[in-house]
């Protein structure tokens, strides 16, 4: 959805087209370098001032060069008014919370300090009204002619309050179909279950091999609704997170020792092993506490969903989940003997619906939204999620996320502990 929108506002018009305008723009500017006005020139003007998509020149020093009516209109400042002003006062940014956004990560600043194309569609302008608008932005470095950045750069904002909109809508009816769904198909499982067991019903062979198969395909269709329903809540982050201090350790072992079972099943061996801490004062080795901040049925099942991908794309072989950390971050890698990602699927993988179709993975089933889900979570939680892999030999799956040192943990449950209405207490 994210390259949606940015791909959205490069859409009729290309970025190396707004480039070439802003440089034909550039040239028609009185100075010492001047020349005289070409046929160019005038069909650049009339592109620039006929798009929707709001164009921006911003020079080294952070000034606005060139401000066309698009973008006048997506954010209230007439041209002349903005020209000459720095593109912090006229292009202020906020996220979600309606916070202003760090000035590092403003996209314009972010290609002006590093020289390299920056989006963002996440964050809202400000307009010169004070009405937040959401936003996608994409800014690049404006090279010179001999193919080096000159300094200054374009960006391209497109006005997606309308795409956001319909995106909502369209999640909404996602989230309320898959909840209905839910109920009739908790009875027809239910009542498959019953004419399986053989204390409640008497069903011959053939009869008993259809409704097995009714009732695993049941439970595949029940997992989907459940994806769908947490992804689009994911989605547009009402997704339901109680954090608090949570030992990593604890929640991936649990994971671990549960998944052994159906490990064994496949004749797969799962190990779990935790880096370990010396305590140099009684020379015994202690596992080390690696306390994070969130929920723990969320990041659980974060963990879950990678172990069973591991089991479920390997026929042979190990399953290893490791965990480590130092002083800020702990890792917890899922490594698997299995069939591996190919490369060119590994940019997609945490795309909602996405599956690598190949002869190895074809025949096991799936939504595709178990790791779009584990991103979104892993994100909630400020941590990250990727994966390394090797076609046919196997992959490993990371995610680091921030640690707590014991202090702030004990910290962070004294304030919650306060925070609870004495009503609300278990005694
Ligand atoms: P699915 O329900 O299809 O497993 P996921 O979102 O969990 O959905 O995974 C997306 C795709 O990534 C899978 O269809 C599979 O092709 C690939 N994948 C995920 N985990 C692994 C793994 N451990 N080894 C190989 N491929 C994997």
């Amino acid at each position: 959805m994210y390259n949606s929108y940015l791909l959205g506002a490069l859409g009729g018009l290309g970025l190396i087209t707004i480039l070439f305008l802003a440089f034909s723009y550039l040239g028609q500017r009185p100075g010492p370098k001047h020349k005289p006005v070409t046929q160019d020139d005038i069909e650049a003007d009339f592109i620039l001032d006929t798009i929707e998509d709001g164009v921006v020149l911003v020079s080294a020093d952070g000034i606005i060069h060139l401000f066309n009516p698009a973008a006048a209109k997506i954010t209230g400042w007439p041209p002349d008014e903005a020209v000459k002003l720095n593109f912090k006062a006229v292009l202020p940014l906020v996220d979600e919370k309606g916070q202003p956004l760090p000035e590092a990560s403003h996209p314009f600043m972010q290609a002006l300090s590093t020289g390299k194309s920056a989006h963002d569609s996440n964050a809202m302008l400000v307009t010169k009204n004070s009405r937040k608008v959401p936003v996608s932005i994409i800014v690049s470095p404006v090279m010179g002619p001999a193919g080096q950045p000159n300094g200054s750069v374009v960006g391209v904002l497109r006005d997606i309050a309308k795409d956001k909109e319909e995106e909502a809508q369209r999640s909404d009816f996602i989230s309320t179909a898959s909840h209905e769904m839910r109920t009739p198909l908790a009875a027809i499982e239910g009542y498959l279950a019953l004419a399986l067991n053989p204390k409640t019903a008497q069903i011959n062979d053939s009869a008993r091999n259809y409704l097995e198969k009714a009732s695993n395909s049941t439970k595949h269709l029940g997992e989907l609704f459940r994806d769908l329903l947490t992804s689009s809540k994911a989605e547009d982050g009402r997704l339901i997170s109680y954090p608090a201090v949570v030992e990593i350790g604890e929640i991936i072992e649990q994971v671990a020792e549960a998944a052994k079972f159906p490990a064994q099943a496949k004749g797969l061996q799962l190990k779990y092993s935790v880096s370990a801490d010396t305590s140099t004062n009684s020379g015994k080795t202690v596992r080390p506490l690696y306390y994070a901040y969130a929920d723990v049925n969320r990041i659980r099942e974060v963990f879950q969903n990678l172990v069973d991908n591991a089991i479920k794309y390997t026929n042979e072989g190990e399953v290893l989940v490791r965990l480590a950390g130092d002083s800020s971050v702990i890792q917890i890698q899922i490594q698997d003997s299995g069939v591996g990602i190919p490369p060119e699927d590994i940019p997609h993988l945490f795309q909602k619906f996405y599956r690598v179709d190949n002869s190895s993975t074809r025949s096991i089933g799936g939504t595709g939204l178990g790791l779009f889900i584990c991103k979104k979570i892993t994100e909630l939680y400020n941590g990250r999620i990727w994966v390394e892999s090797e076609f046919g030999k196997g992959s490993t799956f990371f995610i680091n996320l921030p640690r707590l040192n014991a202090e702030q943990a004990l910290q962070i449950q004294r304030q919650q502990a306060s925070t609870i209405s004495p009503m609300d207490r278990p005694i």
